[in-house]
């Protein structure tokens, strides 16, 4: 199968396997989309894309294209689909590439870890990277479609410091505390407060 945009199989799974980890199943397909997307869009457009599933599909995108989550050209739609958008951020023209399930039926490897059918242990990985890099973008359908575009009139923020733990958060009218000494978001506890709970 062709390169995955420019990139020769064994390179894209270097890249992947440095920037997520291992070489996993769905960064390759997430691979393929991208090259498929980028052989349909006009060559000389800007994108923003949005994944459908937080899983592999944004390391896909943010190893083979310029969006990321921290540029904010890449945006997580926790929907669960595997599937990706790329659109023009001005007008919202765009092009949705999903992994389409129909078209699995002539990959059985791929359709079995899909769907995990048979239990991990018991596939046969090689088989399966074997039958992605065969499939390419074969098993990936596209469709047009026109994004929402959301038009976020730019709140000018200021900072506040917090006055419980005296770090700077964006100040919101009528509260003082920063979202965590708020107990909005809670997702840790200190020393002090591992202390207090065994004391
Ligand atoms: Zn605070």
């Amino acid at each position: 199968m062709s390169d995955i945009c420019g990139k020769k199989y064994e390179e894209y799974i270097k890249m992947v396997t440095d920037f997520h980890g291992t070489a996993a199943p769905g960064l390759l397909i997430g691979g393929y989309m991208v090259d498929l997307a980028y052989k349909q869009l006009p060559k000389d457009g800007f994108y923003d894309v949005v994944c459908e599933s937080v899983k592999c599909l944004p390391d896909a995108v943010q190893i083979l294209t310029p969006c990321s989550i921290g540029n904010g050209w890449l945006k997580i739609e926790k929907i669960g689909r595997f599937a990706m958008t790329f659109f023009n951020k001005y007008n919202g023209d765009g092009i949705r590439l999903y992994l389409d399930t129909d078209k699995l039926k002539e990959y059985p490897e791929i359709h079995e870890w899909f769907f995990r059918t048979k239990p991990k242990h018991d596939q046969d990985s090689d088989a399966l990277m074997r039958s992605i890099r065969e499939a390419g973008s074969r098993i990936v359908s596209v469709q047009k479609v026109k994004v929402n575009i959301r038009q976020e009139k730019k709140k000018n923020t200021t900072n506040a410091i917090c006055s419980v733990c005296g770090e700077s958060y964006p100040f919101k009218e009528g509260s003082d505390k920063c979202k965590v000494c708020s107990g909005e978001i809670r997702y840790y506890i200190t020393e002090d407060q591992k202390d207090e709970h065994e004391a």
